[in-house]
């Protein structure tokens, strides 16, 4: 068994956030990819405080229910890690306020996707309510649906 958080190669400095990463791949034995990234729609969802809703069919396989947010915490601090842990328990994704996004698979590749795939439901949701506000996505009828 690997042990986690071992330094494998390598001589720099490992990054602030990599505490996140740790406290997840400890609350996640199923969990061989994190990708964090600061996709700049997604991160407007969660600077503003708007849950990212699975508003298109074609989001509901990798982007099943709403995407939850997790309240602000100091980069690199035990509060931040252990907040991103516990709600990252039950979902895959998680938008972090004022910060970005962070998510995670069974590979790297998977969680890559779904970060990708995060934005681009953020991109959507946003162009939709400029368009036609909450009529557009019937946000009340998602939520119900996302909490079922
Ligand atoms: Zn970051």
């Amino acid at each position: 068994m690997v042990k986690v958080g071992k330094r494998f190669v390598g001589d720099r400095p490992v990054s602030v956030e990599a505490p996140v990463h740790l406290a997840v791949y400890r609350a996640r034995g199923d969990v061989c990819g994190v990708v964090h990234s600061h996709a700049p729609v997604a991160t407007a969802f969660g600077i503003a405080g708007i849950e990212i809703l699975p508003v298109v069919i074609e989001t509901f396989p990798v982007v099943p229910k709403a995407v939850p947010i997790v309240l602000f915490e100091m980069l690199g601090s035990r509060k931040f890690a252990d907040a991103v842990q516990t709600k990252i328990k039950a979902c895959d994704a998680v938008v972090l306020e004022n910060h970005g996004i962070l998510t995670v698979g069974g590979s790297i590749e998977t969680a890559c996707s779904l970060n990708v795939m995060v934005e681009e439901t953020a991109k959507l949701q946003y162009m939709a309510t400029l368009l036609a506000g909450n009529k557009a996505i019937s946000m009340e009828a998602l939520k119900k649906t996302c909490q079922a």
